[in-house]
Order: structure tokens, then sequence, then C-alpha cells
């Protein structure tokens, strides 16, 4: 699991996050990012959910309760937004309760 991890955020690193973090720091006016849904593919496949509170707890039993994006490395929004963008999505929006097995506690 660890090594997963460790290469999902290698892949997330050398792929988008340079030109998000580059578009945000150049103050661009860009079009703000789609909001991720539970049925997009990568969605699904990162068993992302919008509430971290409807996650399957047999399915996913690493999960915590106290885990949320908000608390995750990967997000970039604001603590006073409800939403903000995800490395590990493209940019794309996710809910600070949400959560995916890509979680990532901020240190
Ligand atoms: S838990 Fe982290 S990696 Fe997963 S969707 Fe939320 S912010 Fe992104």
């Amino acid at each position: 699991m660890h090594s997963r991890r460790t290469f999902l955020l290698q892949l997330i690193v050398s792929a988008g996050a340079p030109a998000l973090l580059t578009s945000r720091a150049l103050g661009e006016n860009q079009p703000l990012p789609a909001q991720l849904a539970e049925t997009d593919p990568v969605a699904m496949a990162l068993g992302f959910k919008l509430d971290t509170t409807k996650v399957d707890a047999q399915k996913y039993p690493r999960h915590a309760a106290d885990q949320q994006c908000i608390g995750c490395s990967l997000y970039q929004g604001k603590p006073a937004e409800a939403l903000g963008p995800c490395l590990t999505v493209g940019g794309k929006l996710v809910p600070c309760a949400g959560w995916c097995t890509v979680f990532v506690k901020k240190p």
C-alpha cells in the first residue's frame, strides 16, 4: 500500500502538479475546474466518496472517520472553502469532507 502511494505521489508531482501550481502562482484567470463525481472512472478506481462518512468500512478497512480531503496533503483548497482542487485527480474539485484511498495525512 505504501509503495502504491509513493508511486502515485511521484506520478502526480511529475505530471500534473507543476502545471497546476504554475498557473496558480501566475494568477492566470482560468475557468474553475470541474467537480469530481463519484461516478468518474478515476474516482471509482480510487474509491472516492464525496462524504467520508459514506465510505464502506468493510471494503476499505484502513479508512478512518477523521480522514477527510481537507486533512490530505494532496488537497489544494483553502480551509474556508467547501471545495478545493486535488492533485490526485488532475486538479478537479473535491469537497473538504471527501475521501479516497490515496489519502495522505498532512504533516
Ligand atoms: S483524500 Fe486526498 S487524494 Fe483523495 S480525493 Fe481527497 S484530497 Fe484527493
